[in-house]
């Protein structure tokens, strides 16, 4: 079922997942390929960069147990008209390898042909990929596969179930992904699961109090993955998650100390914006744990959500 995209250099979670490496296979590799290097200004004073996230939906359609960016406890989608200001502003400041459109489940916003559109013609160089759990595949309308497949968009599917049910869903899906000529990727994101952020017993993300240092030279994925959100560009998706999901009330107050990162903005200087992406560990790095682990992914259940749910809404009424 394997065919495909080839996801562009940047030393990324997808590269490890593309590629199929253990963790410590990849932080070996990782140390040397070192990041910074794929880091440059060019002559028009734009900073390229491996890879970016833009996020299409906060919510999504799984409940995944070690969803690192929360989305089983987040909601909503991100309008059209935000995304393509910000690829216009942004396509002027840096030139990402891998545009990635991902959410949550990025194919929950209802305009995601128009918005992978625009992200074609606004950044001209880059591969745009949309980054799915599969499962809408089968339902998604006509006119947006098609869409997808005239603006020469990448579909990177991560299976995170691995049921008859769903692989026959999945299969109906990559079928219309071929007949639309979409390109794609399938990959295994069920039998082994990066765990990013520390739980307890009920499973809800708690913060570490890690050397962040430590925490920094051992994470393997989210310190490659950079992303965009209205105005600013954070140098670490987990980070950036954590702070949207603080503001939404989704995360409760041990877990403010990440709301004091400064992101780099539009009005920053191509200097600015190189030297904060080739930083190393910064004081928020305490927050993940000194050593991640690959756990069984598997899905919550539905008391499991609503456990924490109840927590969220408790934490939210403490607060007011
Ligand atoms: S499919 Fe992805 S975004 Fe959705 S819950 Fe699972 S890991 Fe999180
Ligand atoms: S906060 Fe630091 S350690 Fe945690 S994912 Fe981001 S870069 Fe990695």
């Amino acid at each position: 079922m394997q065919r495909g995209i080839s996801f562009q250099k940047g030393l990324t979670y997808l590269d490890r997942r593309r590629r199929g490496m253990s963790v410590e296979t990849y932080r070996r590799h990782s140390r040397t390929l070192s990041y910074p290097r794929g880091i440059v200004l060019d002559s028009d004073n734009k900073v390229h960069i491996p890879y970016t996230d833009f996020y299409l939906a906060f919510g999504c359609n799984l409940k995944c147990k070690s969803c690192s960016l929360l989305n089983p406890f987040r909601s909503g989608i991100v309008p059209k008209d935000k995304l393509i200001e910000s690829f216009d502003k942004w396509s002027k400041r840096v030139v990402p390898a891998t545009v990635a459109l991902l959410g949550g489940e990025p194919f929950l916003n209802p305009d995601i042909a128009e918005i992978a559109a625009a992200a074609k013609n606004a950044f001209t160089q880059s591969l745009i990929a949309i980054i799915t759990n599969g499962v809408l595949l089968p339902k998604v309308p006509d006119k947006i596969l098609q869409s997808l497949g005239e603006n020469g968009i990448s579909v990177y599917i991560s299976q995170h179930l691995n049921t008859d049910e769903f692989r026959q869903t999945l299969e109906r899906g990559i079928e219309r992904l071929e007949h639309y000529a979409i390109n794609y990727e399938l990959h295994d994101g069920y039998s082994k699961w990066a765990k990013l952020l520390a739980t307890d017993t009920q499973n809800a993300p708690v913060p570490c109090s890690s050397n962040a240092e430590i925490a920094y030279e051992n994470c393997f994925c989210c310190k490659y993955c950079t992303a965009i959100h209205g105005e600013h560009l954070y140098r670490c998706s987990l980070v950036a998650n954590m702070v949207f999901a603080v503001k939404e009330g989704v995360l409760n107050s041990g877990w403010h100390r990440v709301l004091k990162h400064q992101p780099v903005t539009l009005e920053s200087t191509p200097q600015e914006i190189l030297h904060y992406l080739r930083g190393g560990a910064m004081a928020e790095c305490s927050i993940c744990p000194e050593k991640s682990e690959l756990t069984e992914a598997r899905q919550l259940t539905g008391e499991e959500v609503r456990v924490i749910k109840e927590r969220i809404r408790e934490e939210k009424r403490k607060a007011a």
